[in-house]
């Protein structure tokens, strides 16, 4: 890691003598020197906030665009896909642990650097149609997905953001406009779902999924089905209600199935069941496009 070059982070400033408060998610961590924020990926050095893993992805694959998920942007294209390590959340049952919290494997697993003008030229190499930042939480590499995003709107190439949706007003003002297409993880209709599970705010999440339709960007919401954590009728209830209420009806809706792993072992994955179940539900209250994933 000492041999990397680090870009300097941007949504900070100074904080009393020594520390730095981050603005780029609603955490604001307040970092002293040479300590390290709660994603795990932007550090103070010197009195400056650096982001770690800027030009350092950790994964570049060139996927389907179904497997996002996004069912109804772009449709049977290809797009080149982008993740590096860490994550402004802490969900108990993430999916995808070995890159969000696996922050050791960062001394090893990255040397390259790759500018954005390099990522355009692969995505274009690789014939694909659009550029995905997932895998891991986009926003904590930000300043890398918006130089990204600006390089590839040169090129004409849309971009798909895959996200939990935890980030500022400010840093939103500044990221999402960029996006043509956007996957946000609702992972629980309830702020104490939220609190316990995920170490978040179900409210930030929400204000993120309005602004990107207020922005008119294609919008598809994933909600992971966890037994007797988030998926009780009050739950799903209230989730449709708001998005009925707040969005429309039409937005694709995807219920996926759990399994565990990482720090939530408890549950059992969740039976096929109960995912047709709340895709009835959906279907009876008129909701055109509900998808159910990770049937195993
Ligand atoms: S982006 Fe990272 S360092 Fe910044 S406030 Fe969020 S968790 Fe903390």
């Amino acid at each position: 890691m000492a041999d990397l070059a680090f870009e300097k982070a941007r949504f900070w400033e100074k904080k009393g003598q020594d520390s730095i408060i981050c603005g780029l998610c609603p955490r604001n961590c307040i970092i002293r020197e040479s300590k390290i924020g709660f994603c795990g990926v932007r550090k103070n050095i010197n009195g400056i906030l650096y982001s770690l893993v800027y030009g350092y992805p950790a994964a570049l694959h060139v996927d389907p665009i179904e497997k996002k998920p996004l069912a109804m942007f772009m449709p049977e294209t290809y797009t080149f896909s982008i993740g590096t390590f860490g994550c402004n959340l802490d969900c108990s049952f993430c999916q995808n642990f070995t890159l969000s919290k696996n922050f050791p494997e960062i001394n090893t697993a990255v040397t390259e650097r790759i500018s954005s003008s390099q990522i355009i030229s692969k995505a274009i190499y690789a014939k694909c149609r659009s550029i995905a930042f997932t895998y891991n939480e986009p926003t904590v590499w930000a300043e890398y997905a918006i130089d990204i995003a600006t390089e590839a709107k040169k090129n004409n190439l849309p971009i798909v953001l895959v996200s939990n949706g935890f980030i500022t007003q400010k840093a939103i003002e500044e990221f999402y406009p960029l996006i043509d297409a956007a996957n946000i993880d609702m992972k629980g209709f309830s702020e104490n779902f939220y609190e316990t599970m995920c170490k978040g705010s179900l409210k930030h999440v929400l204000n993120s999924i309005k602004y990107l339709y207020q922005l008119k960007k294609h919008i598809e919401l994933t909600n992971l089905v966890i037994p007797e954590k988030n998926d009780s009728e009050e739950m799903i209830k209230a989730f449709l209600d708001w998005v009925e209420r707040e969005l429309d009806k039409s937005i694709p809706l995807h219920f996926s199935a759990y399994f565990p792993t990482y720090k939530y072992l408890e549950s059992q994955p969740t039976p096929k069941e109960t995912l047709f179940k709340i895709r009835e539900y959906a279907w009876k209250r008129n909701f055109t496009n509900v998808f159910i994933g990770n049937i195993r």
